[in-house]
């Protein structure tokens, strides 16, 4: 595919490679170790795509949940701040082994509110900065010990109401002396409002920007249906689920089609398939299969992105450019560097 976007502190230090290393050993069960270990050691994955930490697809490669607490304690906003933050969620990526975490971030200052995306299956963490940040010069002591004012849990009343999760992390009179500090920044809720822009970022992660997730959607609104071919149609498409997960996209496929074989109207099935030709690089087929659910659903935001990407990489711009604006229309969020780089090839 096409990763781009690469950006890299000039005088980036971090924890060696073996005290990382030593992290992996003392901090995790065996299964999730393994994984990191196997993982990509890298700083930026190399089959992303989009803007670097600020797209599911571009995920920040780092390594376990402490990598992640690590590295996001490291960052600076534009105004120099310390971020808080706190996961939302993961999501599963079509392109992306295992899932992907997303964080929601405030500086202390109140002023930048931003999403970023983790990866937390690495070796070690990247050395990359997301566009608009700076990494904090290396603290032997702090930097090592995740002074974080976050977590990797969700928290209903973000930025507010972390003063336990952050204690508990930290531990001891060093813990509560942190707490102090957190309580003396996050004390005046007007200095904390979101703006409606990434309000709507945060419903659109809530909603449309997940095939996996809406097929979970799916199988709670349909759980009640007893019409044979309907569930006969799902569990071909459970099935074929399962299968992409492990990477066997030839089987997952067969699965779909069959589900789209029992009910031909199964837009989720087409939708999925479709996402999967994508990633296979069958584009032709992915085009058919977006094409099809836009048929049937001509406000899915999502679609209409994920068949500009088959024409962008077929190089069909000016499909492409109209698939992105119809995108963007119907309110999803599109990199400025995936435009940018659209323009460029485009020559527009
Ligand atoms: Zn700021």
């Amino acid at each position: 595919m096409f990763p781009f976007f690469k950006k890299k502190s000039k005088d980036f230090v971090d924890e060696t490679r073996e005290e990382q290393a030593k992290d992996i050993e003392k901090l995790y069960p065996v299964e999730l170790k393994e994984k990191m270990l196997a993982g990509e050691e890298c700083d930026q994955i190399s089959s992303a795509t989009g803007e670097f930490g600020h797209s599911a697809t571009n995920p920040i490669p780092v390594n376990g949940h402490w990598g992640e607490i690590k590295y996001i304690q490291r960052l600076r906003c534009a105004c120099g701040a310390i971020l808080l933050f706190h996961r939302l969620r993961s999501v599963e990526v079509s392109l992306i082994n295992e899932p992907v975490d997303i964080f929601e971030t405030v500086c202390i200052d109140g002023k930048h509110w931003d999403l970023l995306y983790l990866h937390l299956y690495h070796p070690r963490r990247s050395t990359f900065m997301p566009k608009g940040y700076t990494f904090s010069r290396f603290d032997p002591l702090y930097s090592k010990a995740c002074f974080a004012l976050g977590t990797n849990k969700i928290m209903e009343d973000f930025p507010f109401g972390m003063s336990t999760e952050l204690a508990e992390n930290l531990g001891g009179t060093m813990g509560d002396r942190f707490v102090k500090l957190y309580e003396k920044y996050v004390n005046d809720r007007s200095k904390f409002k979101r703006s409606q822009d990434h309000l709507k970022k945060l419903e659109i992660i809530a909603g449309i920007n997940n095939i996996h997730s809406n097929l979970a959607q799916f199988e709670s609104d349909h759980i009640e249906q007893s019409d044979l071919n309907t569930k006969n149609a799902e569990a071909y498409l459970k099935k074929g689920n399962a299968y992409s997960k492990e990477k066997n996209y030839d089987q997952a496929i067969l699965n779909f089609t069959k589900a789209i074989e029992i009910n031909s109207n199964f837009e989720l099935a087409y939708k999925i398939r479709g996402h999967t030709f994508l990633t296979q690089g069958n584009l032709t087929q992915a085009i058919l299969d977006f094409t099809k659910v836009i048929k049937m659903n001509p406000k899915d935001a999502e679609i209409y992105f994920g068949r500009s990407l088959a024409y962008f990489i077929l190089r069909d711009y000016e499909k492409c450019w109209r698939d992105v604006h119809k995108a963007q229309e119907l309110g999803y969020i599109v990199d400025q560097e995936f435009i940018d780089t659209l323009k460029k090839n485009s020559g527009r």
